[in-house]
């Protein structure tokens, strides 16, 4: 058996990938095992809309229709949860940035520190087609699912905190199509933007979960040993 990797809560990594790619999933075990905070867009605006808040109602119709939330809430949600007064010294960051203007704001927020890398999750059309049709959520506690691939212990029925689960009101076929569209045109060229920073490592998202993070972590690790070394 590979050994754990220690943690590192100074760790700061970027997971890209498109939908259906496994990012929520891998970005959640990459958490847990450096054992720094899971920051999810996707999770925080699912939240506040989930709350009925006027914010909370404009949010959602964006998400419904598969389309981008504008750049100035992003960024402010960012700002505030990682680099404000009590931010956390390092982060998982799952979902941002989305476009080359998030990336250069996340780059002057991170400042000198930066980023540690940033891990571009590859996976074919028709293997995260089938991922997201069967994909659920936790309603309680956003725990991530699959029917097929990531079952529940009890069907229905989150492991981590019993609550029940639901398809997203997002995967529909039209709001499914519209992101991963919104994905070629506005999300790939971040990874031409952090290959030409010297950040980017693409890895294999083809293969079970237990696989495919130990190829994130060899990625990570890599990463670590070449700075500690250089
Ligand atoms: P997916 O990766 O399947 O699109 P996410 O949970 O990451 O799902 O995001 C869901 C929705 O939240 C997006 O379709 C978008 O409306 C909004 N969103 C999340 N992150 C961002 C971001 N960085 N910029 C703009 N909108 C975002
Ligand atoms: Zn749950």
């Amino acid at each position: 058996m590979k050994a754990q990797p220690a943690p590192d809560e100074t760790a700061r990594i970027v997971v890209l990938g498109r939908q259906g790619s496994g990012k929520g999933t891998q970005a959640a075990r990459l958490a847990a095992i450096y054992g720094v905070a899971h920051v999810s867009t996707g999770d925080a605006f699912r939240a506040a809309a989930g709350s009925g808040s006027e914010l909370g109602r404009t949010l959602k119709s964006y998400m419904d229709r598969g389309e981008l939330v504008p750049d100035d809430v992003v960024v402010g949600v960012i700002r505030e949860h990682l680099f404000g007064p009590d931010a956390p010294a390092g982060f998982i960051l799952d979902g941002f940035p989305r476009n080359v203007g998030q990336a250069e704001a996340l780059a002057e927020m991170a400042g000198k520190r930066g980023l540690d890398i940033v891990v571009d999750l590859e996976a074919d059309t028709q293997e995260v087609l089938h991922r997201m049709a069967g994909r659920r959520v936790c309603t309680k506690c956003g725990a991530n699912y699959n029917v097929v691939d990531n079952p529940t212990k009890v069907s229905g029925q989150c492991d981590a905190c019993s609550g029940p689960l639901a398809q997203r009101d997002d995967d529909t076929e039209d709001a499914i199509r519209r992101r991963l569209e919104i994905y070629e045109t506005t999300t790939a060229p971040l990874i031409d933007w952090y290959r030409d920073r010297g950040l980017l490592a693409a890895v294999d998202a083809m293969g079970d979960v237990a696989t495919v993070t130990a190829r994130v972590v060899a990625a990570v690790e890599g990463v670590r040993q070449a700075k500690t070394i250089g």
